[in-house]
């Protein structure tokens, strides 16, 4: 038995590759790109380590050019989420008692197939099944999946690490054991790293899970589950299971071997998930942990001092960078009067510059929203704008959809603090600015605190640093990862933990050991090394 006391360092970032023309990792992902397109699979279900295929199929396709089919994949039943949950419980009493060490490595090998062997494979998916460009998809399904496993392996050393002292006569441990029963990880479509995390977390510490993917990433989803597989990851231990959410979630939501959901996507989904965990509460063996990270309306706040092309450029890559559909995006802005005019000039320079198009054209900056109902959604808030006495559409506001999902970046001008778009999430490539006077800089920062529910991410532009710390200090439960002079997008695991509060979710910080924290359950262990034989206390001696 291998009796070390092994701790995994912290490691280095994972660094993001150019794909200059002619590179050998662009050369390697152009013939991908080429394959994918080529080919359509078939994407089974993977339970308890087998393929099962149901016969309820639905297509994947591509958001750029919607008629062109990736994948079919077949969907769960009732059944089958039955038969994961089987299978996730019988390995989780192999799999939470292996040794931590062996866990960790299984996470190292999965991030070493995705660094080298797989890295166009999981690229190219992700860029056809979820149009991102070549360098939106390379921070994503490589650099951040990556460091998410390999920092997971160094967050659990820290925490198995952490014990309690010992008294004179006696001898503390803390047992860091998993939640006793599954996981249920469900996954959104705009990041892969993120469905990757939410079941590589709880795996680490020893927990399994029923892994219900978003029906707009699957083909991205497939291929990793397979990586896992190769990685060394046990049968039953992750079971994916594409699939309707209403039944997947109803089936999985009333079993009693309930442990936890690991959840992000939107706060709807997610009220609705917390809902009916509270009206089975008395069924579960245990009170589940409920982990989301959810919307944001993502602003930016802009000081009379701040530089205005720091501020266009950060409006610019933060609204617009993967069409808006990250949940960092910037969606609202404040900008004094002063500088409005030099900041929209900006953003209007930058979105002349770009071109919007399939992926597979490097030279397209933008490219799809991911599906239909995302774009309908989007194109009536464009539309509503457009219409509406208090707004005015400055830059961009045309969509079609005829070949693929295409909107342009949009910026929204608008008199009214409490306008639609300065409120509610959107999630598309749509900047909506209130301009403010100068002087009534405390009414901006009281609407930028109180017109949204979210409190996801934010960032103040200013020179004036104190002005800047002011700010900082009066929008301190307005997000939950806070930027100064930068964008409020691009979060990196290890270095700004990521997670909001209020209604965008519960604010367990992915990539960091506080999640990790979430997913076990912990005995406290006091061993008394020669035991009392008297129950006398000496106060009761005459
Ligand atoms: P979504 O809520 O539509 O879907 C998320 C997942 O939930 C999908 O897998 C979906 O199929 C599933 N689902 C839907 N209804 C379900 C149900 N009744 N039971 C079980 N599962 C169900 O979100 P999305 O469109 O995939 O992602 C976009 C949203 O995610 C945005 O609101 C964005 O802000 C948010 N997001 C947040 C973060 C964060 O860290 N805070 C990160 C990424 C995305």
């Amino acid at each position: 038995m291998n009796n070390s006391i092994f701790s995994f360092p912290i490691p280095a970032n994972e660094p993001v590759k150019s794909y200059q023309p002619g590179s050998p990792e662009r050369i390697a992902l152009d013939a991908e790109l080429k394959r994918q397109r080529e080919t359509t699979i078939e994407i089974p279900l993977i339970i308890g380590g087998k393929a099962i295929k149901t016969g309820n199929l639905g297509k994947v396709v591509e958001p750029h050019n919607h008629k062109h089919v990736l994948a079919t994949y077949h969907k769960a039943g009732e059944k089958e989420v039955k038969m994961a949950i089987d299978a996730a419980m019988k390995a989780h009493k192999i799999w939470g008692e292996t040794d931590w060490r062996v866990r960790a490595a299984i996470l190292l090998k999965a991030a070493d197939l995705v660094a080298g062997k797989y890295r166009a494979l999981i690229n190219a998916s992700c860029m056809l099944g979820q149009s991102k460009n070549i360098y939106q998809a390379e921070i994503d399904s490589a650099c951040e999946l990556i460091d998410f496993l390999r920092y997971n392996a160094a967050f659990a050393s820290e925490i198995y690490a952490m014990q309690p002292k010992s008294a004179p006569g006696q001898l503390n441990s803390v047992e860091y054991r998993p939640l006793e029963g599954f996981v249920l990880a469900v996954t959104p479509f705009n990041f892969t790293s993120i469905a990757s995390n939410l079941n590589m977390t709880p795996i680490m510490m020893g927990n399994t899970t029923l892994w219900k993917p978003s029906t707009t990433s699957i083909l991205s989803n497939y291929y990793l589950m397979k990586v896992f597989m190769e990685a060394g990851v046990p049968a039953g231990v992750v079971n994916f299971l594409p699939g309707p959410g209403s039944v997947i979630g109803k089936v999985a939501l009333s079993s009693p071997d309930l442990a936890g959901i690991h959840f992000t996507g939107s706060s709807s989904t997610f009220y609705g998930l917390w809902k009916t965990v509270g009206d089975n509460i008395a069924k579960y063996k245990s009170f589940p942990r409920l982990v989301g990270e959810t919307g944001g309306k993502d602003f930016i706040f802009v000081h009379t001092s701040a530089d205005a092309e720091a501020v266009a450029n950060a409006a610019f890559c933060g609204a617009f960078e993967y069409q808006g559909q990250k949940c960092s995006a910037a969606s609202r802005m404040y900008c004094p009067k002063s500088l409005w005019s030099k900041v929209l000039k900006g953003i209007q320079k930058r979105c002349s510059e770009v071109k919007m198009g399939d992926v597979i054209d490097s030279e397209n900056f933008i490219n799809a929203v991911i599906d239909e109902a995302s774009f309908d959604n989007i194109s009536k808030a464009i539309a509503y704008a457009k219409k509406s006495k208090d707004a005015e559409v400055v830059v961009g506001g045309k969509c079609d959809k005829r070949v693929g999902y295409f909107i342009e970046p949009t910026v929204i001008v608008t008199k009214d603090p409490h306008f639609k778009t300065m409120e509610e999430e959107l999630f598309g490539p749509v900047l909506t600015v209130y301009v403010y006077d100068d002087k009534n800089i405390e009414k901006a920062l009281e609407y930028c605190q109180t017109t949204s529910p979210y409190g996801l991410t934010g960032s103040v532009f200013g020179q004036d640093r104190l002005a800047c710390d002011e700010i900082s200090k009066k929008l301190r439960y307005c997000a939950g990862n806070f930027y100064i002079n930068d964008k409020p997008t691009g979060a990196v695991v290890g270095l700004q933990p990521f997670g909001g509060s209020r209604a965008s979710g519960t604010n367990d910080k992915a990539g960091s050991s506080f999640n990790l924290m979430r997913w076990v359950t912990t005995r406290a262990i006091k061993e008394t090394l020669v035991s009392p034989t008297t129950w006398k206390y000496g106060y009761m001696k005459k």
